[in-house]
């Protein structure tokens, strides 16, 4: 589909995925083709780009530089195929590169890291070979490629007959970016905003700092940009990124709440909170969650309990090898100074 003179967006397949398909985009330039994102490593996915391209009269040497949001499997997956395929450069945030070899190429260390952190947050010693090893499966649809650039926000990505800004936006993914054209007021926004998807942000064994709060800073650093169309890689394209913006902080403040309520009725651990939450509009319980889910679940309460522990609303204790989240006394002066202060 031709959003613009020379920006294309190519719907390519996620098989077997909730979410049914990314968004690649295919940018035009003076000398050469830039894509934005391109799959997982699947057959499907790459007879799509071949197909989505040749309509529009390009060869697939054609293309020159992969950019690459960040480096999840639905967007990362097929750069090493691609990469030899066409002989193009790629390009990603450096906090992206540092984690390709970890996460996708010696495993081993991961799962056993893996392991210990889900005990550590209090998941039921029988459920952690199956909760660790949930989503080795998505490994075999990951071709790894190193990116020739490496970049770290704030950089141009300079097509001749397109300028992009690039946008560190970390939270979703540490090293996740956004491209960002001024004169189109067009945002590409990755996994970063999307619409009515809401981004996954989790802590997980390999999750630096404070993810939650960096998602939310960096929300804030998009939520004023003169943007007129976000072109997210998942789900349609949308109007009102600063609404978009506002829902997803109400929804992450709302999470919050729900979690001091939790907290509140006694020392949990992340896996606790999880189970006791409500997930979804399903109605499913905690017993019938997927494995996968499971561990996405107690990732994302993780991800918000620190954000609570960093605001000085709960406090860690450490008992017989597990990690329980508890109110900080007097929490409720410090929450309400802190909202007054804002
Ligand atoms: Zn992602
Ligand atoms: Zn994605």
């Amino acid at each position: 589909m031709e959003l613009f003179p020379g920006l294309h967006q190519l719907r390519l397949p996620l098989t077997g995925s909730p979410l049914g398909w990314v968004n690649a985009y295919l940018i035009a330039g003076d000398s050469g083709y830039t894509l934005v994102d391109c799959g997982w490593d699947m057959p499907d996915v790459l007879e799509a780009l071949r197909t989505g391209i040749d309509e529009i009269g390009v060869r697939i040497e054609e293309i020159r530089t992969l950019v690459v949001t960040h480096n999840h499997p639905d967007h990362y997956g097929l750069a090493g195929r691609l990469v030899k395929l066409a002989g193009c450069g790629l390009l990603m945030h450096h906090l992206e590169r540092i984690h390709i070899e970890s996460r996708y190429a010696v495993v081993g260390g991961l799962l056993g890291e893996m392991g210990e952190w889900l005990r550590l947050n209090g998941c039921p010693p029988a459920d952690v070979p199956e909760l660790s090893h949930a989503s080795m499966g998505i490994l075999s649809r990951v071709n790894i490629a190193m990116p020739d650039r490496e970049v770290n926000g704030g950089e141009r990505l300079d097509t001749g007959k397109f300028d992009f800004e690039i946008v560190w936006t970390p939270g979703h993914s540490a090293g996740h970016i956004c491209l960002f054209e001024p004169r189109l007021k067009v945002f590409l926004s990755g996994d970063h905003v999307l619409d009515p998807i809401t981004p996954n942000i989790g802590m997980h064994a390999q999750s630096m700092g404070n993810p939650l709060a960096d998602y939310m800073d960096s929300l804030e650093l998009v939520r004023d940009l003169d943007v007129e169309l976000v072109l997210p890689a998942h789900g349609e394209q949308f109007r009102g990124l600063r609404r978009r913006v506002d829902e997803l902080l109400g929804h992450h403040e709302e999470r919050l709440s729900q979690m001091r309520v939790i907290v509140a009725e006694g020392p949990a651990t992340a896996y606790t909170v999880a189970s006791r939450m409500v997930w979804g509009r399903s109605g499913m319980t905690w017993a019938q969650m997927p494995m996968f889910q499971q561990r996405m679940a107690v990732t994302e309460v993780l991800a918000h309990l620190e954000l609570l522990h960093s605001r000085r609303e709960v406090r860690k204790l450490q008992r017989e090898g597990t990690v329980l989240f508890t109110p900080q006394p007097h929490a409720e002066t410090h929450h309400a100074a802190a909202a007054g202060g804002a």
